[in-house]
């Protein structure tokens, strides 16, 4: 026991009623500054991590924290491990609980990674499809061809030679995994590795299935329906359960993804669940009013401009326009933006009737102005 006691406050630089966070910092900053990795061969450098590693994990857990308030570092002496440490363990894979998460900042983790054995689902495939404008607002069945992985026939998914079947790995004797121990500051660590030769199966196949080449799987086209719902908008997609990969170890198989791509239309655009369109109206049927047809997602439909309509003029249609994709009886509206056009080429008759109604629209404006302001007597 030559070290007298320790004031694990000072070493993390932190005062006496310091929260967790302001541990994790300090400690942090510490632990960074001074690991064995970043520098090598320095005996200070690696005296000054023991201490702020001996002191964090004390004062992070509330119990040995109370303790070493009252009795203080003493409390925590005297157990020596080789390493020196005392009290506490650095060998054991609490280590990764206490210090999982800041080690995980600084060195970006993986120190843990258990072997999952159980049924995984297969993963997901993503395909897409064009579909027109008009689809996209009604629906559509589509059928598409993918190519489909299933179990080999020949060999029931084993991936070896029909009437030979699969042996234990040597290399792991069918663990799937193998431990290697490291040397490290800490002491040996015990790493855990995938085994290289079986991907983790713990079986490795002799003689190949030559169906399946010693897959398990065969992939052939299938062609599959594919119903796309009233109402889908672009980028959204169809999951078609259970047409994706295949599982694993008795897992369901993943979900294939039809993602819809839309057209444009040349004269609908669409926003959600609403369409908008511009109709051209001739000046004549602004400024009398009268029927008009106007282009639906439906057809056309007829509409009644009123008399003196201003070009930009908004209508909505109810009802015209995209189906919900919950509802396909809910629609949303058809917003039509009413432009009044000015005709380009005219006919002598036409430039006529225009100056005589200009005339007829400045004579009456005219008069009834400078009456107004008394300048004719
Ligand atoms: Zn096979
Ligand atoms: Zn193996």
């Amino acid at each position: 026991m030559a070290e007298s006691k320790k004031d694990y406050y000072e070493i993390l630089g932190v005062s006496k009623d310091a929260d967790d966070a302001a541990l994790k910092k300090a400690y942090r900053a510490l632990a960074k500054k001074y690991h064995p990795d970043t520098n090598p061969g320095d005996a200070a450098a690696a005296e000054k991590f023991k201490q702020a590693s001996e002191a964090y994990s004390v004062l992070s857990d509330p119990d040995k924290r109370r303790q070493y308030d009252q009795f203080g570092s003493a409390a925590f002496d005297g157990t020596g491990g080789a390493g020196g440490f005392g009290g506490f363990d650095f060998n054991g894979s609490d280590m990764g609980d206490i210090f999982g998460d800041i080690f995980g900042d600084i060195f970006g983790g993986g120190r843990r990674s258990a072997q999952y054995n159980g049924p995984l689902k297969g993963a997901n495939l993503r395909t897409s499809i064009r579909i027109s404008f008009e689809e996209a607002i009604f629906g559509c069945e589509r059928e598409i061809e993918i190519n489909f992985k299933e179990e080999c026939a020949s060999c029931h998914g084993s991936g070896a030679k029909a009437g030979t079947s699969p042996v234990t790995c040597p290399k792991c004797n069918g663990k799937g995994k193998i431990m290697y121990t490291q040397q490290s500051f800490f002491g040996q660590i015990q790493n855990v590795q995938t085994c290289p030769d079986c991907g983790g199966t713990g079986k490795v196949i002799k003689e190949k299935c030559p169906d399946c080449y010693g897959t398990g799987y065969i992939t052939r086209r299938k062609k599959i329906k594919v119903t796309v719902p009233a109402g889908i908008d672009n980028g959204q997609s169809v999951r078609l359960a259970g047409a994706g990969e295949p599982g694993s170890n008795g897992g369901e198989r993943g979900d294939l993804l039809v993602e819809a791509v839309v057209s444009n239309h040349p004269i609908f655009k669409r926003q959600d669940t609403s369409i908008f369109s511009t109709v051209p109206i001739s000046f004549a049927k602004a400024a009398l009013g009268g029927t008009i047809l106007i282009k639906t997602v439906d057809g056309d439909v007829e509409y009644e401009v009123k008399a003196g309509t201003q070009t930009d003029t908004k209508v909505r249609l109810k009802g015209k326009g995209v189906p919900t994709l919950r509802n396909r009886a809910v629609r949303g509206d058809h917003y039509v933006t009413l432009v009044v056009s000015v005709p380009e080429r005219l006919t002598e008759t036409q430039k006529e009737a225009l100056k005589n109604f200009d005339d007829a629209m400045n004579g009456n404006a005219d008069s009834d102005k400078h009456k107004k302001k008394g300048l004719f007597k």
